[in-house]
């Protein structure tokens, strides 16, 4: 079973206008409310692959009961530990070809809910194979929360993916409680290495040659279009990938993380593990909605993405 881990998640709203007016009444009907984080995104692609998967984090009020309703509908297993402040809203509001966004903050967590949290994860993780936790921390929680729960897994045996950002990512690395996978995008590269990465195959083998990624297992640096760069242990793979037609890429590096889980649960090859993991970035870009993919799709894709050995 893979555990997916989701502590600042939300309701997205998405509204959809023609043309977007400041300073007087917009009216919409064209509304799409779903339960939002990466996280969640992680957790709905696992479940249309049909792997095992529960999804965990912190909610409350009524949009986290919200969450709750709407995964029971997809019958995808949960077990969210309560709060006392509220799950956020992040809106979008699509117009005239453009994207304007309003995100909630989100809840403060208490220091008692902070601890008790651990608790409830340490309980859960008994009965997990593969964790996977996604996304930014709430407010309330110290910088080193993840590194928190990775301790947790360890003691478990069990192989953490973590994909965030910034200084938590940052200090979740230099923690000595690591991650067994990370997959920073190339902006999240930069801000690890605090300077531009040379996306050419040597400027990346130096990139992650960082001793900063000694004692992380996997680094797989998704690139957009362009793939993936991936270092396993000692062993560097460049992953070329075709060109497809892209609908809408927010949530592909979800997917990919879904894959990455799947292949670890699986005991999958490195090739089947890259190879899976691009094919269903690819497959979420190819679609409007975010964190869903069309499987009839998915041998063809995976089929044309070449592996090299570097
Ligand atoms: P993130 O969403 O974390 O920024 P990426 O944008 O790098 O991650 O996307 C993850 C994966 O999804 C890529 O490695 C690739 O396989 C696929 N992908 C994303 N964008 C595109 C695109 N424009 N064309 C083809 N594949 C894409």
């Amino acid at each position: 079973m893979i555990l997916t881990l989701t502590l600042n998640p939300s309701v997205d709203i998405s509204y959809a206008i023609e043309a977007f007016h400041l300073d007087t009444v917009n009216r919409v009907s064209n509304i799409d409310k779903t339960a939002g984080g990466k996280g969640l995104n992680v957790t709905r692609v696992l479940n249309q692959l049909s792997e095992p998967v529960t999804a965990s984090g912190l909610i409350g009020g009524p949009l986290g009961d919200f969450i709750e309703n709407q995964l029971d509908d997809s019958q995808i297993k949960h077990s969210f530990f309560k709060i006392n402040d509220a799950t956020r809203n992040c809106i979008a509001v699509l117009h005239q070809g453009k994207q304007t966004e309003i995100l909630e903050q989100g809840p403060t967590i208490s220091e008692e809910e902070s601890s008790d949290f651990l608790n409830h994860v340490d309980t859960l993780i008994k009965k997990m194979d593969v964790v996977a936790i996604s996304g930014s921390l709430p407010k309330g929680l110290n910088l080193d929360y993840y590194s928190k729960i990775i301790e947790k897994c360890h003691e478990h045996q069990l192989p953490v993916i973590l994909d965030s950002s910034g200084d938590t990512l940052m200090t979740s690395i230099h923690s000595p409680f690591k991650p067994t996978v990370i997959k920073p995008n190339i902006d999240e590269l930069y801000q690890l290495l605090n300077q531009p990465v040379d996306e050419s195959i040597e400027g990346l083998k130096k990139a992650l040659n960082n001793p900063i990624f000694n004692d992380i297992e996997w680094v797989i640096v998704s690139l957009g279009a362009k793939g993936m760069f991936a270092k396993h242990h000692n062993q560097y793979y460049k992953v070329n990938i075709p060109s497809i037609e892209v609908l809408n890429p927010v949530g592909s590096g979800d997917s990919t993380v879904a894959g990455i889980a799947a292949a670890l649960l699986n005991h999958e090859s490195d090739e089947q593990l890259l190879k899976k993991a691009n094919t269903l970035g690819m497959l979420n870009a190819q679609e409007s909605r975010t964190g869903y993919v069309n499987l009839n799709n998915y041998d063809d894709l995976y089929h044309q993405i070449e592996l090299l050995e570097v």
